[in-house]
């Protein structure tokens, strides 16, 4: 088999048993890349550093033959999201306005992953400053593995389309309203967003800081336990990083989910929910129940309100996030010869057009006399939705949805009707406003062949629950294993 196939848990044991060299994994992993990516579009200009990850690659294999523990990623090429800060990489989070920044340290997370002798490879494209869901609004946009004319999803559609078409072994994302989970449910991945401050934000070029989580998108429920188990922990440079012990996830992920409850919210099977979509959620239930899980009926009576909420809160936070950008520290600079023109010219041509809605809406929603009426009265209903999964915890233990309303859609379908494009994060954004894990995996297809995603939320720091739950209904189906055959780039691919 070719090595670009394997999961990372996979190509790991191999590499430490020496079966392969990290090298060989390289090879393959930039080979494929070559063959598939100018249709794909997975990686950003910023590309792969093609030499220095196959130095890296030679230093683990040194490592090896020296005797040495090279780490439970040994070798394992792991993909970025370009809003991820790599010391000396080009890292401008999908945004000309940041080119051509070049951070002068490694994130919490990506120092972590080259610890445990992961090869940092690769820089995803995304949506500008992961404001999207289609990785639509960057240039030149990804597209879907399983269908060329649709989205991968967003806003971490370049990570989840690279895993999807075996153009990473895996890939870190990250997830502010749902741009793990989305989009790994678009492209028939496992996607996972932790709780709140599981893994630290330290490096994370900031979106939303109170809803900003890094998470893994991988080939298989496995991985996603072992990368968090790695990445995750406390950080004493992010504050709002837990002061917890993190378990090694990958133990007890085969324990049996006999009596496990599952809720059901009814405000998650409405109107407006695709009929295929539906009947493949409603199938995975069957599956879980047929594992020995109970299924509750739940109500989560404030639903309705999550997608108002998240583009209120999430906007504010965003737009006094995004005022350092001014051209004075960072990137690009239009340079006026006066200094307010020097601000206004910078941001007026360098941030896009839906970083621009955001700033404007986050900017209007905190100004004084609407502060009231739209963000205090936002993080209320905040509240409010994050009381409903604390009732609904009492009664189950895992809370299982579909992770979108529909697979993928047409590239360009949703860019002009931007409530539209807010309207498909409806399932994934209450998990970010509560704080809670949740994953997605895949558990069907359309009838265009389209990959299909369930979505398990747990309790606030209860990641091993959710992985077990999806650990089971991964072993016992077979999506997973099946991959875009990519027939319409090339053949030999
Ligand atoms: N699609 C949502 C948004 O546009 C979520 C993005 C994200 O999770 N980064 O804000």
């Amino acid at each position: 088999m070719e090595l670009y196939r394997l999961t990372a848990h996979e190509l790991a044991r191999m590499i430490r048993g020496k079966e392969v060299s990290a090298r060989d994994a390289i090879e393959s992993l930039l080979k494929r890349k070559e063959n598939v990516d100018s249709k794909i579009d997975a990686y950003r200009e910023e590309g792969v550093g093609s030499k220095s990850v196959l130095v890296d690659a030679d230093n683990v294999d040194a490592a090896i033959r020296r005797g040495e523990d090279p780490g439970p990623l040994a070798g394992v090429p792991i993909a970025r999201k370009a809003n991820l800060c790599v010391k000396g990489k080009l890292t401008t989070c999908g945004s000309t306005i940041l080119f051509p920044f070049r951070p002068p340290y490694d994130g919490t997370a990506i120092e972590r992953l080259k610890e445990a002798g992961a090869i940092l490879y690769g820089c995803t494209q995304m949506d500008e400053f992961a404001m999207g869901s289609s990785t639509e609004n960057c240039g030149p946009c990804t597209k879907n593995p399983w269908d060329q004319s649709r989205v991968p999803g967003g806003s971490s559609g370049g990570s989840a389309a690279a895993v999807a078409a075996d153009e990473a072994i895996a890939a870190l994302g990250t997830d502010t309203g749902g741009s793990v989970r989305q989009p790994a449910a678009f492209c028939g991945v496992v996607g996972l967003k932790p709780t709140y401050g599981r893994v630290s934000r330290y490096g994370l070029i900031a979106f939303a800081s109170s809803l900003d989580q890094i998470g893994p998108l991988t080939k298989d429920v496995e991985d996603a336990a072992l990368l968090l188990s790695v990445i995750g922990g406390h950080d004493p440079r992010d504050s709002t990083s837990l002061d917890i012990d993190l378990p090694d996830f990958r133990e007890g992920l085969d324990e049996p989910i006999t009596g496990l409850r599952i809720g059901v919210p009814k405000e998650y099977f409405v109107e407006g929910l695709d009929g295929e979509v539906k009947g493949a959620v409603r199938k995975a239930i069957d599956e879980l129940v047929a594992l020995g899980a109970e299924v509750v009926d739940i109500s989560l009576p404030h639903t309705e309100y999550a997608v108002a909420t998240y583009y209120i809160i999430a906007p504010a936070e965003a737009s006094s996030n995004l005022a350092r950008y001014d051209g004075v520290q960072y990137g690009q600079r239009r340079d006026s010869g006066a200094l307010l023109g020097m601000y206004e010219e910078t941001r007026q041509d360098y941030f896009g057009d839906e970083v621009k809605r955001r700033i404007i809406l986050g900017t209007y929603v905190l100004s004084s006399g609407y502060y009231d009426a739209y963000y205090l009265k936002a993080q209320k209903v905040r509240t409010l939705i994050k009381n409903d999964f604390d009732e609904a915890f009492k009664v189950c233990d895992v809370i299982v949805t579909p992770t979108s309303p529909t697979p993928a859609f047409k590239i360009g379908e949703k860019m002009e009707d931007p409530l539209q494009m807010y309207l498909s994060d409806i399932f994934t954004i209450s998990a970010n406003l509560a704080g809670i894990p949740a994953i997605s995996i895949p558990c069907g297809f359309s009838g265009a062949g389209l990959p299909i995603g369930f979505q398990i939320m747990g309790r606030p720091l209860d990641e091993r629950t959710v992985l077990q739950a999806a650990y089971a209904y991964e072993k016992s189906t077979t999506w997973n294993e099946r991959r875009p055959d990519l027939k319409w780039i090339t053949k030999s691919s």
